[in-house]
Order: C-alpha cells, then structure tokens, then sequence
C-alpha cells in the first residue's frame, strides 16, 4: 500500500500546525536539504509548451529518495473558472524503486514557493525589512504574505493586482487570520504606488509573455526583489535593466535551469549569478551592503518538492492514524506471478482494496 494525501488530507496536516508553522517548518526542510546540494542528482526540468501553457516534469534524488512532481503552468485558466498551476507527485524510496507516498501537489507547491521566497529573502534581504509590495494577487498570494508575515517580520503589505477583486479577496483572507492581526494591508491602484517605501517587492503575476512588472525607475537601493511569476521561456516579470543594475546581484535556484525559464534569460549565457546552495554553503548573509539591491530569480527547482514530500511523508509518520493509502502497487504471494496475483483469480486473492 501507498500513502496517499488529498486534498481533504493536505487541507487537515496544515491546519493541525497552522499555515505559518507549516510554511517555517518546510523551509527549515529545504534549506537543509539546499545544504546538501552535492549528494543530489539534478536535472533542469522536462517540459512540454503550448501555446497556452506548460506541463512539467521535476524529478530529483539524494540516493536514498526519488521524488518527481507533475505540474502545469496555464495563466488563462482563470478565465475559465480553473487554476493556473496544479500538481501532484510521488515519494519513492530508491532501494526497491517502489512509490512510498503519492500526494497532491498544487497546495503543497504553494506552501513551498512561499517557504522558499521567504527562505531566500533571509539570506538576501535587510533584516530590518518591515514593508513588502505583492504584485499578483492570485493563487500563491496568501502562501507568499504568509511565509513574509512569520518569517521576515513584514508588518505592511502594499497589494497590486491588475483584477481588484483578486486584491479584495487576498485582503479579506489576510485579515480573516488572527496570527496577521498585526499586518497593515494597503491595497494601491497600481505597481508604481504599490512599491512605494517597500523593502521587498514580491512579484507573483501569471501572464505569458516577457512582461514588464516592474521597470527600472521603480527599484530603490538596498531592496530584495523576489521574482517569482516569471518560471517559464518566454515569461519574464522585471525589466532586463534591472538585473544589469550595478549595484544589483542575482541568486538563482539551478543555474542551468534558471538560464532557460528565469528572469535571466533575457541576458546573455554568461551574466553573473549565485546559486542558492551557494549562498547557504557561505553562512552569511548574502547582502553586503544596505544599499546593494538583491534579486532572488526564483522558478521553482525539484528540490524543494523533494523537501516537501519528504516532510508531508514525515508528517503522516507522526500522525499515522489520520493517514489514508491505496493500492497503486499489487501485493503478491509470488512476485513472479503479477498475472495470477492480480488477474487469474478472484478480487480477494489480488489483495485488492479500495481507496480508503
Ligand atoms: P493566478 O493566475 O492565480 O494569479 C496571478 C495573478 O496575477 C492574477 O490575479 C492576475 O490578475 C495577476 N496579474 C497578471 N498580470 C498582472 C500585471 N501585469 N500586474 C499585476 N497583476 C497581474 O496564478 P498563481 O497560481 O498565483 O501563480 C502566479 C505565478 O507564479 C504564475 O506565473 C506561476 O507560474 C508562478 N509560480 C511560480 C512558482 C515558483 O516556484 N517560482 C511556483 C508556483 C507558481
């Protein structure tokens, strides 16, 4: 039997810790994991374009564990009353090569994307940063006011979306939790008044397009930008200017990766970044200067779906009773006989059960 988490199931884990301490916890988890960058087999990801979409591919081992997610990316499904990104993946354990927990992935890549923004942001951003522009207003929204809220001390969120009503309702779930009690919401008309005295600037759009979220005129010195909407070849939220910025420096993810769907695509092969592994291998703060702007080109890399799975899988371990499995691998007296276990005699003999 597999372990299986659902939606019903992803939904119970969270709240038993509470969204905060789940995101702290799970970046926690990814960044020990980014600590032992060396022990992981790494690959940019596998994906197949639309002319509407993405769908990917994210697999990554440590030798001990496999883990792969399936994800797609379609900015227009909003329109259509369905999600931008979904996903699901599956934790294997690479002695027997067999599925050890399949589990939805669409709130869990959420949650990740946060704790990995927010993870960065410690290492990249002022300490003292208190106010945080949030561009995109969607989906991911809450996950990233969250994980900034707990983790950077942000006090001040300033909202932008292109769809107020994206605005109004990330405002109105912000405000229905009592742990943000503290937080100013100020929702702006647009990403100039949005930016204004920000530290950090979150920029979370979906559009497919090299689009201009924030132009050069918008930066201050000693900001952190996360850049987390442009993910794809193509789909690119920060004017090419601001990377070249003199006094900008750029961490990725997995460079060869970020070549192809970060902001850094739009410059030339040889344009000067960190990776993030390196940035934690270091131990200091990345920043060297109050002044210096930092850029976190984030796109999302297998590992912090490896964490997330293992850490879900962890979970379910400390919470056994809650657990549901199903029987995606057949249970065999022979394991030779796959046939005569499974199809040759009746259901009770092939061990079948239904999902629970
Ligand atoms: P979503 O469609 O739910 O929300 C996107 C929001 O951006 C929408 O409300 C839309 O109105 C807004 N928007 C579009 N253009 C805008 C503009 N010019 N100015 C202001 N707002 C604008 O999507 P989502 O699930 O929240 O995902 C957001 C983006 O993050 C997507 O591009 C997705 O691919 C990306 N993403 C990246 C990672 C990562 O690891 N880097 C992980 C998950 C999602």
């Amino acid at each position: 039997m597999v372990d299986y988490i659902g939606i019903a199931d992803i939904q119970q884990l969270v709240h038993r810790l509470g969204t905060g301490t789940f995101i702290h916890r799970l970046a926690g988890e990814i960044e020990a994991d980014y600590r032992r960058w060396a022990q992981f087999e790494k690959t940019a990801r596998v994906a197949s374009h639309s002319d509407v979409g993405v769908i990917e591919l994210m697999p990554a081992s440590d030798g001990a564990h496999y883990a792969f997610k399936y994800v797609n990316g379609h900015p227009k499904n909003t329109a259509e009353g369905l999600l931008t990104v979904t996903a699901f993946g599956v934790l294997a354990d690479v002695a027997t090569g067999y599925p050890l927990l399949l589990s939805e992935l669409t709130v869990t890549t959420a949650l990740r994307t946060a704790a990995m923004s927010a993870l960065a942001a410690q290492w990249l951003a002022r300490p003292d940063s208190r106010v945080m522009a949030l561009i995109g207003n969607g989906a991911q929204s809450e996950f990233q006011a969250i994980a900034f809220h707990r983790m950077l001390g942000i006090r001040e969120l300033r909202l932008f979306d292109i769809d107020p009503l994206a605005s109004a309702k990330l405002e109105r779930n912000l405000r229905s939790l009592p742990e943000l009690a503290d937080l100013a919401i100020v929702r702006c008309g647009s990403t100039a008044e949005a930016v204004q005295g920000a530290d950090i600037v979150t920029t979370v759009t979906a559009d497919k397009r090299n689009a201009v979220i924030l132009e050069p005129g918008m930066v201050r010195p000693g900001m952190h930008l996360n850049g987390v909407g442009g993910d794809c070849p193509g789909k690119t939220e920060l004017h090419r200017d601001i990377l070249l910025r003199p006094d900008a420096r750029v961490v990725v993810e997995y460079e060869p990766q970020s070549r192809i769907e970060g902001e850094i695509q739009q410059l030339p092969a040889d344009f000067p970044v960190t990776e993030f592994a390196d940035v934690v291998a270091a131990g200091r703060p990345f920043r060297r200067t109050a002044d210096e702007v930092t850029i976190f080109d984030s796109v999302g890399f297998a590992l912090e779906d490896f964490s997330a799975l293992r850490f879900l899988h962890k979970l379910l371990g400390e919470q056994r009773e809650a657990s549901r499995q199903i029987d995606l691998v057949p249970r065999l007296d022979d394991p030779k006989d796959l046939f005569g276990g499974v199809l040759g005699g009746s259901p009770a003999r092939a061990r079948l059960r239904r999902v629970a």
